[in-house]
């Protein structure tokens, strides 16, 4: 990639040329509005609400209601429609909550922007933007709104989102540029001459508002778990009205009992249940300084199996300290806090290490200032500390000249040089810079291994005395420029590790996950600081990515082991480690800040952008968001997302336990041939549906994550996979059955009912009635035993989940309501049981727990065994 071939305008500021005065820009931010674009046309309430009760599954119940109706069950109809409004608005209330924490977690990430105003720099908000302001941008910026170019250099947009032309295009002085769009070369002034909704984009965005995403993996899945189900429902249902003909009830009886039996079947529940949670995971997150970008992000980091991270600000603090010079005349070194002026100084070569200081500086923008007397670093934190230094040796202030030119620092040329008068001044990577060299090079070659080995970051830093006038250079090209220089010294940067992030690097590895690092820094530096954080990992592998494998396969095969160093890594290759991790199965997490990043982040499973150091195109590509930069943030983020999941399976095995227990009644009626008498009816199955289940299932999905999440390897499976389903149809789901019946028969052969008589109606209620309790309680256990997977309650605590608890208080309120308030329970068809009847009801708590207790147990050892004969 070349730069500078382009002409282009100084870049210091135009005699004359101050912004907005601060008043001018309030009063037009009055008259014209803020800088953002109107809100897409929302579909109103009441219509979002009504799209909640007229889908798929709601028609059909519409459609079971009316049939009802007219086959003479008012009841049945009345309580069809409760269940399709109750979960209509259930749904839409979840939905909503969903959709407000996902518009307040996009308010986090930060949009501010460089403006000239009042004759000097100010960052404000991007919708704080007014026309006729003066924006300043940089690489990687995405453009706050439309903006007429007044400087220029190198300058290329990527205008995709516009055009959907993905290859950048050049702008020059005096062209528009549109907001949206990301600069991604070079740097640019330019006037607003648009914002909010006079914007470009704001006119595209209008055209496209109507448009939905397409459905994500998450939601393809859940779709297909819901779609099978009805099906199962829809079949038993057809089986039971077969079998009623059979045995010679009406057939519009048969009919609508049918009916009852798929309506009763259908989850509607789910769906919303699994949005919110996936909501309050990331709204978890957020907490922990994570953004997602979308929910399905939430599910996805949960199976992470590699991350691949950044060195410089994630691992490390980014809190840069020059403490090494070294020159043709020795090595000094220097000792200060922080970004402040005093240091101590020992060694030779003062005199020449001040040269290679002040060179340094004016190749660089980032500064070290002093606020509220303290001293910080403004701009990238190593030329703050290159800035630090030169005040540290000058003594004092050192003056600054304008540039007349700028060749930028990016992640391919990984140097910056810079034209002062006639004097060109580089700083950059050695290898980077030392080959333009033509003389001073060869001295240093060895220096530079030995800092870097040491762990510091080695700048190199050289200079050109060009002859003539500063105008004649003005239009040098960048290749004309960088060469025949004079290396005049080494910078050696240290830059402490972050402090907890050896722990967390083990407890990535704990949770079977491996982390490699992937920086543009030097080889021998980053090898030192993974020894010193503990990321590098047996086989002590440091690649440089001018030396990876071209084979994909090949390159898999290299990476795919735990602690590897990639060195001197460039964006592309960032892209191919990321396809050869996933070619071999990898779940990819991947960190990037830098303009060319975004591919890469977009290959990426997970791609990770850095909310305080990172661009606007690597946040925009990017599915989680850093707010702290910090690499304890992505394991962060993975154990919630792990929780997140276990969660969506805790709720659905609760829900579907019932559902089998439900079902008996109708199986055992059926294949008596309607001698025995039907345990549970329609409505009793929807006032559990709707009534006691849902809050335990809500509360479930707020199960914060356990201790253990990260003490187990990631594992990719479905969310209906064989141990669900072996828990609920084989475990949990027949006990509470069993328990029903039992319930029920006590009661009903208690009475001296034998087969074949005729059922005493109230007899009947009240047996049915202990059935309806035992399966209640059932759920209540049912409930504690979801909680885990694999340990029973006893060993959580009863206590933890508070949410869990106030739900069972509800459900166990409902239960008395349904059973001892006689009008309630007359129309369920139900009344109270017995002593006896409530004592086996109560035994479902027990069995429930039991029966799970027992297969955790015998799983563990199973999983023990199987370990063993590994
Ligand atoms: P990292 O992975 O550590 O973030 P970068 O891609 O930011 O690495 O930088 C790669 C290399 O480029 C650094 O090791 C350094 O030698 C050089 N470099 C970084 N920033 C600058 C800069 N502002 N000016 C000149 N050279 C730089
Ligand atoms: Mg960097």
């Amino acid at each position: 990639m070349s730069l500078g071939n382009q002409p282009s305008a100084p870049l210091s500021t135009s005699p004359g040329v101050e912004g907005l005065s601060s008043e001018t820009a309030r009063e037009l931010l009055a008259s014209v509005g803020p800088n953002v674009l109107p809100a897409a046309r929302k579909v109103p309430q009441w219509r979002r609400l009504l799209a909640e009760l007229t889908h798929f599954f709601a028609l059909m119940l519409w459609a079971a209601a009316a049939l009802a109706y007219i086959g003479g069950m008012p009841q049945l109809c009345v309580a069809i429609i409760i269940v399709v409004i109750v979960n209509g608005v259930f749904a839409h209330i979840q939905q909503e909550r969903a959709q407000h924490a996902a518009e307040r977690l996009q308010n986090l990430l930060p949009a501010d922007v460089t403006v000239r105003r009042d004759g000097s720099l100010h960052t404000i908000k991007a919708s704080q933007l007014v026309p006729g302001d003066l924006v300043i941008l940089a690489a990687g910026d995405r453009l706050p709104a439309d903006i007429r170019l007044t400087s220029a250099s190198g300058c290329s947009v990527d205008e995709s989102m516009l055009t959907g032309e993905s290859a950048a295009v050049p702008k020059d002085w005096n062209d528009p540029a549109w907001g949206g769009t990301f600069l991604v070369n070079g740097e640019a002034e330019g006037l607003v001459t648009a914002t909010g909704s006079n914007t470009k984009l704001a006119a595209i965005a209008a055209l496209t508002s109507g448009t939905t995403s397409p459905p994500t993996p998450l939601t393809m899945e859940l779709r297909r778990i819901v779609r099978l189900i009805a099906f199962v429902a829809l079949s038993v249902a057809g089986v039971f009205f077969v079998v009623s003909l059979l045995v010679g009830i009406v057939w519009r009886d048969s009919f609508l009992f049918a009916i009852g039996v798929a309506v009763a079947l259908i989850p509607e529940g789910l769906l919303p249940t699994v949005t919110l949670s996936l909501a309050m995971g990331a709204q978890r997150m957020a907490e922990r300084q994570a953004l997602v970008r979308n929910l399905e992000a939430v599910e996805t980091l949960g199976s992470t199996t590699f991350i691949c991270t950044d060195k410089t600000g994630t691992l490390t603090q980014n809190r840069m300290n020059a403490v090494e010079v070294h020159t043709a005349e020795g090595l000094l070194g220097i000792q200060g806090d922080g970004y402040g002026p005093n240091a101590r100084i020992e060694g030779q070569g003062r005199d020449a290490a001040l040269t290679v200081a002040l060179s340094a500086r004016a190749a660089s923008q980032g500064r070290a200032v002093q606020r509220a007397g303290e001293w910080t670093a403004v701009g990238d934190p190593m030329e703050a500390a290159i800035d630090a230094l030169s005040r540290r040796l000058l003594g004092s202030e050192p003056g600054l000249e304008e540039p007349e030119r700028r060749f930028a620092f990016d992640a391919f040329r990984r140097r910056e040089s810079v034209l002062v008068g006639t004097t060109l001044h580089v700083k950059g990577a050695p290898e980077s810079v030392l080959p333009l060299c033509s003389h001073g090079a060869h001295e240093l070659a060895d220096a530079v291994e030995s800092m870097a080995a040491r762990g510091l970051r080695v700048i190199a830093v050289a200079r050109r005395q060009l002859p003539g006038k500063p105008a004649d250079w003005v239009n040098l090209p960048v290749e004309e420029a960088e060469r025949g220089l004079e290396a005049v010294g080494l910078i050696g940067l240290h830059d402490p590790p972050r402090q907890d992030v050896g722990d967390v690097i083990a407890a990535a590895r704990g949770a079977g996950i491996r982390v490699a690092m992937m920086t543009g820094d030097h080889p021998s530096t980053a090898g030192a600081i993974a020894r010193e954080i503990g990321l590098m990992g047996p086989d002590n592998l440091v690649v440089q990515g001018s030396d990876l494998p071209d084979d994909n396969q090949m390159l898999g095969a290299l990476l795919d082991r735990d602690g590897v160093v990639v060195s001197r890594v460039s964006p592309e290759q960032k892209l191919r480690v990321a396809k050869a991790l996933q070619a071999r199965g990898h779940v990819v997490a991947m960190t990037g800040d830098g303009v060319n990043d975004g591919p890469a982040l977009r290959q990426a499973d997970i791609g990770v952008a850095m909310g305080l150091s990172g661009t606007d195109v690597a946040r925009e590509a990017a599915d989680l968001v850093l707010l702290d930069d910090h690499f304890a943030t992505i394991v962060a983020a993975i154990e919630q997302g792990r929780a997140t999941y276990s969660n969506i399976h805790r709720f659905l095995t609760y829900h579907l336990t019932d559902n089998v227990a439900e079902l008996a009644p109708f199986v055992i009626w059926a294949l008596s041939g309607g001698q025995f008498p039907l345990a549970l009816g329609v409505l009793q199955i929807l006032a559990l549906d709707i009534g006691t289940d849902l809050l335990p299932a809500l509360a479930l999905g707020a199960e914060p994550p356990g201790k253990r999440v990260l003490q187990r390897p990631p594992e990719k499976r479905h969310l209906l996979d064989r141990r669900l389903m072996v828990r609920v149809f084989a475990v949990m789901g027949p006990t509470e059955a069993l328990i029903a019946m039992a319930a029920f028969s006590t009661v009903l052969f208690g009475s001296g009912w034998a087969r074949g008589e005729a059922w005493n109606p109230a007899v009947l209620m009240s047996a049915s009635g202990a059935a309806f309790a035992a399966v209640v309680l059932g759920q209540l256990a049912t409930a504690f035993a979801c909680r885990s997977a694999t340990a029973p309650p006893w060993k959580q605590g009863w206590f933890t989940n508070h949410l869990l608890l106030w739900a069972v208080v509800a459900e166990l309120s409902a239960l008395a309501l349904f059973i001892f308030v006689p009008a309630v329970a007359t129309i369920l068809g139900q009344a109270p049981p017995p002593a006896v009847g409530w004592l086996v009801a109560f035994t479902a708590i027990p069995g429930v727990l039991a029966v799970d207790w027992l297969y955790k147990r015998l799983r563990r050892r199973n999983n023990a065994r199987v370990e063993a004969a590994r």
